[in-house]
C-alpha cells in the first residue's frame, strides 16, 4: 500500500475527497491542505474509483449520495482492488447501520451535517492507525495464531477462519476482533475499544464500534462476541476450547 507515513512514498499524507457538492468538497480539501496534507477532490462516483485506484491514497473520505455510483459501490470496487482507508460520510446515523448491515467495508463513519474539527480529527486518527497498523503487523507477525473452537485467529497472516472456511475481514474489523479475543471472556468498555482500535477516544464515535460488532457478528457468527449492556463488549471463547 502507498503510505506514507512510514516513509516509504510521500513525504505528506495524501487525502481524496469524494463530494459532488462542490461547496462542501472544497471547504474539506481546504481544511486537508491546511493540515499540512495533499488533498484531492473527485466529484463523481467513476472519477472517484478511477481516481483513488491511480494515486492510491492514505484516505478516502467518501459521501454515500453520489451521482452515477453511490458511495457503497465506490467503497466496494476501490476496496475489491486495494485496502484503502475510507470515512465514509452518511446523512443518518441509521444509514451507517445499514451500510455496515450490507458489509461495504469502511473503517469510520461520520454523520452529515459534521464538524470540519471532527472530520479532521478521525481522517488523523486514521493515519495514524495505518502507520501502527503496520507497525502491529510487523510485531504481530511473531505472535501465536488464537484457536477458539473452530475459529481460527492467524495473528502473523492476518488472516480468520471459521470452521475450516477463511473469512474476509477489513482491517479494522480484524483489528476489533484481535482486541477483543486476546482478552477473552473480559467485558471492553466501548470508549477502551474506540482508544484500542481507532485510537479515537471522543465518545461520539461509539456507534462506530457498535457497527463494527454488528459486522462481526454478521461474518463470524453471533456467538462469539457478547454483548454486556450498558458497558460493553467481551469475547466468549466457542465450546471446546
Ligand atoms: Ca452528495
Amino acid at each position: 500500500m502507498a503510505n506514507t507515513i512510514d516513509g516509504a512514498g510521500r513525504a505528506t499524507p495524501l487525502v481524496l475527497v469524494v463530494e459532488d457538492e462542490p461547496a462542501i468538497a472544497t471547504a474539506v480539501a481546504h481544511r486537508m491542505r491546511a493540515e499540512g496534507w495533499t488533498a484531492e477532490i473527485a466529484a463523481d462516483g467513476i472519477t472517484a474509483v478511477e481516481t483513488a485506484l491511480r494515486i492510491l491514497p492514505d484516505v478516502v473520505v467518501l459521501d454515500v449520495m453520489l451521482p452515477g455510483l453511490d458511495g457503497l459501490e465506490v467503497c466496494r470496487r476501490i476496496q475489491a482492488e486495494h485496502p484503502i482507508p475510507v470515512i465514509m460520510l452518511t446523512a443518518r446515523d441509521d444509514e451507517t447501520d445499514m451500510l455496515v448491515g450490507l458489509g461495504v467495508g469502511a473503517d469510520d463513519y461520520l454523520t452529515k451535517p459534521f464538524s470540519m474539527r471532527e472530520l479532521v480529527a478521525r481522517t488523523r486518527s486514521l493515519l495514524r492507525r495505518v502507520e501502527r497498523s503496520a507497525q502491529l503487523a510487523a510485531r504481530q507477525s511473531t505472535l501465536p495464531t488464537i484457536v477458539s473452537g473452530d475459529v481460527v485467529i492467524d495473528r502473523a497472516q492476518r488472516r480468520v477462519s471459521r470452521a475450516g472456511a477463511e473469512i474476509h475481514l477489513t482491517p479494522t474489523e480484524f483489528d476489533l476482533l484481535m482486541t477483543l479475543a486476546t482478552s477473552p471472556r473480559t467485558v471492553l468498555t466501548r470508549e477502551k475499544l474506540l482508544a484500542e482500535v481507532w485510537d479515537w477516544i471522543d465518545a461520539s464515535g461509539t456507534r462506530t464500534v457498535d457497527s463494527h460488532v454488528k459486522a462481526l457478528r454478521r461474518k463470524l457468527g453471533p456467538d462469539l462476541i457478547r454483548t454486556v449492556h450498558g458497558v460493553g463488549y467481551a469475547f466468549e471463547p466457542t465450546p471446546g476450547s
